[in-house]
Parts: C-alpha cells; sequence; structure tokens
C-alpha cells in the first residue's frame, strides 16, 4: 500500500467522519504553492480557506514565531503577555472599535460576539430585548450560537433545538430588514461578503439601512469579517468600502499567519455591558498567536499588500470575464480582491478534482461557485495558469454534457 493510502486508511478508520477530504496530502508550502507526499507541487487558490494570505513560509513569519517559540508559546490569561494590548490596540485603530477580546477560531468570536450582544440588550431593555437578525444564505460557525446565526438549513438540520430569538432575513431585502428588527432586537449579524454562502455582497445601501436600524433600536451592529476581512478585499475591512462601522466586528482566518487565533472588536458602549468573569478563554490570545498577528498587520503595512490584493483581484476577475466569453458553463464572475468566485450551471466538485491532477487547488462552495481566496502575494503568471487549467476542463465539460 503506497503512503498517501495508508494516510487515508488510517483516518477513515479512526476520525470522526465528519468531512469529505480531497485525495491530497500537503506535506509542505512556500509562497503560493504547496507540495504533495509525492513532491508534486501545486498552485494555492484556496489558501487553508482564506488562512494563507502571506502564503507559506513568510520568512518575517516563521523567524517570529521561532522566537516567539523559543520565550514563551502559552501562559493563560490568568497573567499579563506582551502582545495582547499592543495587538488590540493596533485592531482599535485599523477598525475604528474600541476594545478587544482574543478567541481561538472564528466560530469562538462570533459567539462572544453575540454573548456581548446580549449583555448590552439586556441592559438597554431588560431580557425582552434579546432578538437577534441575521441572513439568510449566510456562515458564521459550528457552535450552537454561531449555527443558529448561520442561515442555512444544511447547517442546522438534526441539531434543533437551536438558540431562540434568531430571525433570518434575506441579503439587500430592505423591507425584509426593516420589518424584522424592532425594539426588542439586541444585535443584526452580518457578513458584508458572503464566504462560504458563495461570495455575495451586500450592498452599500442594506449595510447603511443596517447601521440606520442598530441606532434607532439601540441594537448591536455585527459584522462578521472573518473570511472577507483584514485585507482580503484590498481594504483592511469590507465595511470600510460601505463607509458603515459596526458596533462589534469578529475576525480570524488570517490574522496570525496560521496559528489560531480569532477576536472579536467592540465599541465601547458594548464592551461596557460585559465585567470580568463573564467570558474566557485559556487558549485565547496567547503570546505566539497575538506576536504573529502584529508580524501579520506589519507585513501588510510595510509590504503594501492590501494593494497588491486589490490589484492581483483586479486582473483574476478581467480574466475570468475573458474566459467566460468562450466557456457558457460560467453563470457570473464577482468578488472583490483575493475573494474571487465563478459560478458554474453545473455542481462543481468534479472540476476541483480535476484541476487537482493539473496542478491547481481551489475549492467549491454551494455546489456550483469556485471560490478562490488566494495569498496577497498571488501573481499574474499564476492566474494564467489557473485560467488555462479552466478553459481546458471547462471546454471538456461542455463536450462531456452535449
Ligand atoms: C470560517 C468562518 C467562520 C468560522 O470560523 P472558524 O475559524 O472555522 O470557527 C465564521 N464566519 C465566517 C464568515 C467564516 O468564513
Amino acid at each position: 500500500m503506497n503512503r498517501f493510502q495508508q494516510i487515508a486508511d488510517l483516518e477513515s478508520r479512526y476520525l470522526i467522519p465528519t468531512y469529505a477530504r480531497y485525495p491530497l496530502c500537503i506535506v509542505r508550502g512556500k509562497g503560493v504553492y504547496v507540495f504533495d507526499d509525492k513532491g508534486n507541487r501545486y498552485i494555492d487558490f484556496i489558501g487553508g480557506i482564506g488562512v494563507n494570505a502571506l502564503g507559506h513560509g513568510h520568512p518575517r513569519m516563521v523567524r517570529t514565531m521561532r522566537e516567539q517559540a523559543a520565550k514563551v508559546i502559552h501562559i493563560s490569561n490568568l497573567y499579563y503577555s506582551e502582545y495582547q494590548g499592543l495587538l488590540a490596540q493596533k485592531l482599535a485603530r485599523v477598525s475604528g472599535l474600541d476594545r478587544a477580546f482574543f478567541s481561538n477560531s472564528g466560530t469562538e468570536a462570533i459567539e462572544g460576539a453575540l454573548k456581548l450582544a446580549r449583555l448590552a440588550g439586556h441592559r438597554a431593555g431588560g431580557p425582552g430585548k434579546h432578538r437577534v437578525v441575521a441572513l439568510k444564505g449566510s456562515y458564521h460557525g459550528r457552535s450552537y450560537g454561531a449555527m443558529s446565526l448561520t442561515g442555512q438549513g444544511k447547517y442546522t438540520e438534526g441539531f434543533e433545538p437551536l438558540v431562540p430569538g434568531v430571525e433570518h432575513v434575506e441579503r439587500n431585502d430592505m423591507e425584509g430588514l426593516r420589518a424584522a428588527v424592532n425594539g426588542d432586537t439586541c444585535a443584526i449579524v452580518m457578513e458584508p461578503i458572503f464566504g462560504e454562502g458563495g461570495i455575495r455582497e451586500c450592498s452599500p445601501e442594506f449595510l447603511q439601512l443596517a447601521r440606520g436600524l442598530a441606532d434607532e433600536y439601540r441594537a448591536a451592529l455585527v459584522f462578521d469579517e472573518i473570511q472577507c476581512g483584514l485585507g482580503r478585499t484590498g481594504k483592511m475591512f469590507a465595511y470600510q468600502r460601505a463607509g458603515v462601522t459596526p458596533d462589534i466586528l469578529a475576525i480570524a482566518k488570517p490574522i496570525a499567519g496560521g496559528v489560531p487565533l480569532g477576536a472579536f472588536l467592540a465599541k465601547e458602549e458594548f464592551s461596557s455591558a460585559i465585567h470580568a468573569g463573564q467570558h474566557g478563554s485559556t487558549f485565547g490570545g496567547g503570546p505566539l498567536a497575538c506576536r504573529l498577528a502584529l508580524e501579520y498587520l506589519s507585513i501588510l503595512e510595510e509590504e503594501n499588500l492590501l494593494a497588491r490584493a486589490a490589484a492581483i483581484g483586479d486582473y483574476m476577475q478581467q480574466q475570468f470575464r475573458e474566459l467566460a466569453k468562450s466557456r457558457s458553463a460560467i453563470r457570473d464572475v464577482r468578488g472583490a480582491g483575493c475573494m474571487q468566485a465563478i459560478e458554474l450551471d453545473f455542481p462543481a466538485r468534479p472540476l476541483v478534482e480535476e484541476g487537482l491532477i493539473a496542478g491547481v487547488l481551489f475549492n467549491v462552495t454551494q455546489d456550483v461557485v469556485i471560490r478562490l481566496l488566494p495569498a496577497f502575494l498571488l501573481e499574474e503568471k499564476q492566474v494564467d495558469k489557473l485560467v488555462r487549467v479552466l478553459k481546458k476542463l471547462l471546454g471538456k465539460k461542455r463536450a462531456k454534457l452535449a
């Protein structure tokens, strides 16, 4: 039996079967490339689902990790450490919010955000002010709170009862949002750009309406920028493109270069609703993760990576639009910066597997949407290779279907 088969068999024997993995074992990465157990090289257009914004093995991240690992990795939140305050300050400056709480994942960031919104709601309007408005088709994570906010039945079926008090409205449905928000609402939760939901944007008008309603009813406007935030769209946060600032913001994926770290940020008006002992984490905000996050943010600035993400994003979109002219299976091309989608008229998983064989990694979401979340360091020649591969595969697909 070959080594790959051994690895796959062991997992199928001992893992709780929650993942439908692609047949690839990645053993190493360098920049936008990853390498499998046989030494084959792939261009990585999915970046660990939007985590590896600096690619793999960025020299400054590696150096920082080595240095800090030798100093101290974990101390718990019983004590002060050198980097949590610095990171919170930096995040406050770039987001326009005031304070941060550090978690280990996006899900936990959302969970904390929801808890804070409920506390602030109760303070402002008593126990009845606990209702949450979220969006259909959204994705916020897998814990009970985050799953209850997620507006897709496939993630919640069988797990009921969910957290009560959540109502879902359609993205960009202005009337629906107006009708759903009232004095009992403690939070309006949305991804400014849906990630798992297929790279679909909330319109600036919709975000502005949500801001207005949150102000009117003293509810928290909560943005989930776990996937679209921290530079991916070419702005530090996607909400900055619409000129709308949330009261509470959840972030995670790329922030510490692949070491687990998430956070929720809040305006003082909301963060003041919580006191010591009401929320916490053993691992969250450890010195290794926080120092790496500071390094990540410095690298974004010093290597001018927001501009780079925007520029390579424009190039991707232009090339995909060109491709769509000759490949009628492409229904839509959309996205911003290093968050792009190509929507097809057939389920795309087989295409992902054929892409693997051709040396390009991407994934599919919502069955028919090819999702690209590459490193901001991506170059045009690598995009060109992806386009050549897709052109060939989509040509073949059409022939097969015909
Ligand atoms: C990935 C993601 C989450 C969940 O984050 P985890 O780190 O997987 O827990 C929540 N919201 C959005 C928008 C995400 O993309």
